[in-house]
């Protein structure tokens, strides 16, 4: 009983884990997770704010403001040490369980190289993600982002920067936290600690596949640790020969999940992490590659919805006209402010709900290619900025 109230416990820390970490992700978006984590998130900020405010005054005040700015609005590191604890406790955990185990019934020696090996790969593509160029423009580099992308007349125009005083090309956006404007924007990442964007999406994506198929690689390892223990130490023979317990999955299965629980609870949690954690890195994985596909960007889906809120609000103004009434050809006209490209434009679907055309869009296979394959001739480790000022 006392294992079960353990593993129960441990479920508890995991989702809350989930809710507070990760609840914000846009596939949270209209659910549990995300109506926890905002009223988690801001609720407690909210009582630390009165409580201070009530105890210290405004010192107390000044000075938790002072901590959020830095956590919150200025690059930092805070998730990065995070991550590398996350992965070395699994790592550890893992190693002192399990590795003794190898090699098994089910399990080579290869495994003890291959496990090891793949955490070690995790940690070269986390470092190379956030410590690459993730493509901040610069007066030296803005006439090449500027040529990459036409202006879509809608979410993108022409304009300039007012901190950076440079022309903001099309599909970038200025990242308040690293001070830049960064060109394709997707959306700044605490946890590699910098921007995601043109030059480090790619890095971004095989991090993300990477460490869905380290977690789901340990699971395995661990899972066939536990089946090779049980194989090796004759547990189903022993429990319907000896003890006489029927051969059939109901009467077996609460015994082996007693023994499991017995023998290698340490691991089942450890199973328990990597299952919810290599579900959350999926559906994030998921998300991402599917807006690689259609070739559009997180923060483009954000934008898009802006636009269409205004548009219902503003419908009947001056402000955004309604281009329903005209040809896409004519759209097209009037929103380019580039003769020679296709410009972005918006249409009517049957039920009259505004949506989006991107013009962006090439093709599965080249939006892919564009992401996986870029046009910059550059090498990865000419993308490595390690000795940028990240922290004034
Ligand atoms: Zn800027
Ligand atoms: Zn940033």
């Amino acid at each position: 009983m006392a294992n079960l109230e353990l593993v129960f416990y441990i479920a508890v820390v995991l989702v809350s884990s989930v809710i507070c970490f990760c609840g914000h992700w846009p596939i949270f978006e209209g659910t549990p997770i995300h109506a926890l984590n905002y009223y988690c998130t801001g609720g407690i900020f909210e009582l630390l704010e009165k409580c201070v405010g009530f105890t210290c005054g405004e010192r107390g005040l000044r000075a938790i403001y002072c901590v959020e700015h830095y956590c919150c609005e200025r690059p930092n590191p805070i998730l990065q040490i995070f991550y590398f604890t996350i992965v070395g406790g699994a790592y550890f955990a893992a190693m002192t369980t399990s590795f003794k185990y190898i090699p098994g019934p089910y399990l080579s020696a290869i495994h003890w190289y291959l496990g090891t090996g793949s955490v070690v790969m995790g940690l070269l593509l986390f470092l190379l993600t956030s410590f690459s160029d993730p493509g901040f423009v610069s007066s030296s580099n803005v006439s090449d982002y500027l040529a990459m992308f036409p202006y879509d007349g809608v979410l993108y125009e022409e304009k300039i920067c007012s901190t950076c005083n440079i022309p903001r090309p099309p599909r970038s956006k200025h990242c308040s936290i690293c001070g830049h404007c960064v060109a394709r924007f997707d959306h700044h990442c605490g946890w590699t600690n910098t921007c995601i964007g043109e030059n480090n999406l790619r890095y971004f994506m095989a991090f993300l596949f990477w460490h869905c198929y380290l977690c789901l690689y340990a699971a395995f390892v661990i899972a066939a640790v536990i089946v090779g223990e049980m194989k090796r130490k004759n547990l189903v023979r022993l429990l319907t020969v000896y003890y006489g317990i029927g051969s059939n999955f109901q009467e077996l299965a609460p015994l082996i999940f007693q023994w499991v629980l017995a023998f290698h609870g340490e691991q089942l949690m450890l199973l328990l992490f990597l299952g919810i954690i290599s579900l959350l890195l999926m559906g994030f994985s998921g998300y991402h590659l599917y807006l690689i596909i259609i070739n559009t960007t997180t923060n483009e889906t954000l934008k898009w919805e802006n636009y269409k809120r205004l548009k219902a609000e503003r419908v009947n103004t001056h402000e955004m006209p309604d281009d329903t009434s005209l040809s896409t050809v004519e759209v097209a006209k009037k929103r380019s402010k580039h003769s020679c490209s296709i410009p972005f434009f918006t249409r009517r679907n049957s039920q009259n709900k505004l949506q989006r055309e991107n013009i962006y869009d090439r093709g599965i296979l080249q939006n892919l290619a564009e992401v996986f394959f870029p046009r910059s001739s550059r090498l990865w480790w000419q993308d490595l900025t390690l000795f940028k000022v990240k922290y004034s």
